[in-house]
């Protein structure tokens, strides 16, 4: 598979100039370095009807071509639960019963910020998951096997940072996002993700940029 680049807007309205502004630098990496680009709707939530034929529309105004179909994340419920059964079986998934007030109001593991999950239902006996069960549904989480993790931006330079056990399923059962976009990235053969610097931390001397 050729290498790409992607723009993965969510249709939640109308794009605005910070997700044009990344729409059209993904397009310039991806086409000026040979690879594919391609466009993915992210509508597992966060969707509005009709969002992303406007938001299609004017990324075709502004010049932004895409390689391919408009690939949609709601039609590939199969690959997620594919990739969730895999970890499953692999042992590295478990059921959590925490409400987000739970997890906001635990106290976090050393060097985790707080709301990272604290690990509360990873060790739950048989019984107890049965009981909670009895309760509320469960969601999914990753038994993750690391506590941090460094990403290298060209832009950006070196950044480590923490991984908890992060939702895959949530307990309405919708795939989380933080499942889909690897699943996706990896099956469409994404080697290049250009998006906000809404998830560094803020430096000084550097410009904050809206979200995109
Ligand atoms: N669908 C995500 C959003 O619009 C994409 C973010 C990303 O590319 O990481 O927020």
């Amino acid at each position: 598979m050729t290498s790409a680049g992607r723009f993965a807007p969510s249709p939640s309205g109308e794009l605005h100039v910070g997700n044009l502004r990344t729409a059209i630098l993904a397009w310039l990496f991806a086409r000026s370095t040979g690879r594919r680009f391609l466009m993915r709707v992210e509508d597992l939530d966060r969707a509005r009807a009709g969002a992303d034929a406007e938001q299609l529309r004017d990324l075709a105004a502004i010049g932004i071509t895409w390689d391919g179909d408009v690939v949609r994340q709601t039609d590939r419920g199969t690959l997620y639960t594919e990739a969730i059964g895999g970890l499953t079986a692999a042992g590295l998934t478990y059921e959590c019963f925490c409400t987000r007030r739970e997890i906001q109001e635990a106290p976090s593991a050393p060097h985790a910020p707080q709301g990272a999950y604290p690990g509360t239902c990873r060790e739950l006996s048989a019984a107890e998951r049965e009981a909670k069960r009895a309760v509320r549904p469960a969601a999914v989480r990753l038994r993750s096997a690391v506590t941090e993790a460094t990403v290298h931006d060209v832009l950006h330079g070196s950044y480590t940072g923490v991984v908890d056990d992060f939702v895959l399923r949530r307990n309405d059962g919708v795939t989380a996002y933080n499942l889909a976009v690897v699943v996706d990235d990896a099956a469409q053969g994404i080697d290049q993700v250009v998006r906000g610097d809404d998830l560094l931390p803020p430096r000084p001397g550097r410009p904050t940029s809206p979200r995109c």
